[in-house]
């Protein structure tokens, strides 16, 4: 581990904005990669370490993301290595399926749209729940199976899918009634996938009405989304300010 406990309790005492933040941990891992004692001279960049101060949720993340990333280069290769595979593997699986919208958008737009959401808004850099993010979609839409992605992917992230899955045995509403009552009880990893999914399809309905589809239909979409989302909150604070934001445009009352 390339940052320390001890250094690591006292980054958890900044303020920075992300980007400060980004510099000074960036600047403490190139320094405990070069084996060198700390430079007491460099007040500018160490002193504000010691300040007593607040560290919103958003920034706990991306510290934690930032610290499962700097593990070393060859594992970063390993995690980009295997981030590729998944996008290649769910882009071969769903090659044949549209989305709802009239368009008939690719349908693997939606799992790394879903990725991209959790890099760029939930502040996620974790690679398990990256590559289950694009592969969440594979098992329940496609011809895939769970043994197929515990091989290919390993245990972990075959896990995260596993949760975010619904048994297909089932009558729709009855999935649809279990995703609500399922999902406190979920994995950190697997609400926030689901977070990123229920983000992106409520953006889509906002965007465009799919084909068929009333308006009574997708407003029934979001107050169900919302329960679900009830059950998975607590999680990332962006992603649920920016789901909270769909819910209010539409006067759906959020309960946390
Ligand atoms: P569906 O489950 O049929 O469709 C929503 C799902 O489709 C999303 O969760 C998303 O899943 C995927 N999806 C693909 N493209 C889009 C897109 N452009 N925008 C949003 N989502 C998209 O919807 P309902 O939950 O409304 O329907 C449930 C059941 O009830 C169905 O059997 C339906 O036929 C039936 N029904 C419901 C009516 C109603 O008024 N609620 C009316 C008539 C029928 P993913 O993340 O997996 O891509
Ligand atoms: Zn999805």
């Amino acid at each position: 581990m390339l940052i320390s406990k001890h250094m690591f309790s006292r980054v958890f005492l900044l303020n920075f904005s992300n980007v400060r933040l980004r510099n000074n941990i960036s600047y403490l891992s190139r320094y405990l990669h070069s084996g060198r004692k700390p430079n007491p001279h460099q007040k500018n960049k160490f002193f504000l370490w010691y300040l007593p101060v607040y560290i919103s949720p958003f920034q706990k993340e991306y510290l934690r993301t930032y610290v499962t990333m700097s593990k070393g280069d060859g594992e970063n290769d390993g995690h980009i290595v295997s981030l590729v595979k998944c996008a290649d593997f769910a882009a071969i699986k769903h090659r044949d399926q549209r989305r709802k919208d009239k368009e008939e958008t690719p349908y693997i737009n939606h799992p790394i749209g879903v990725a991209r959401i959790l890099t760029a808004e939930g502040g996620i850099s974790d690679p398990i729940v990256l590559q289950a993010a694009l592969l969440h979609d594979t098992v329940e839409d496609t011809e895939t199976s769970f043994e197929e992605l515990e091989k290919e992917f390993g245990k972990a992230v075959c896990d995260i899918v596993a949760e975010v899955t619904d048994d297909k045995s089932l009558p729709k509403m009855e999935r649809k009634r279990l995703q609500i009552e399922h999902a406190p009880h979920k994995s950190r990893e697997a609400k926030l996938v689901k977070l990123a999914d229920k983000l992106y399809n409520l953006r889509d309905l906002e965007k465009c009405t799919p084909q068929g589809w009333t308006e009574t239909r997708v407003q029934e979409y979001f107050q169900w989304a919302s329960q679900v989302v009830k059950g998975l909150r607590n999680t990332n604070e962006n992603l649920e300010k920016e789901l909270d934001k769909l819910f209010n445009k539409r006067n759906i009352i959020v309960e946390s």
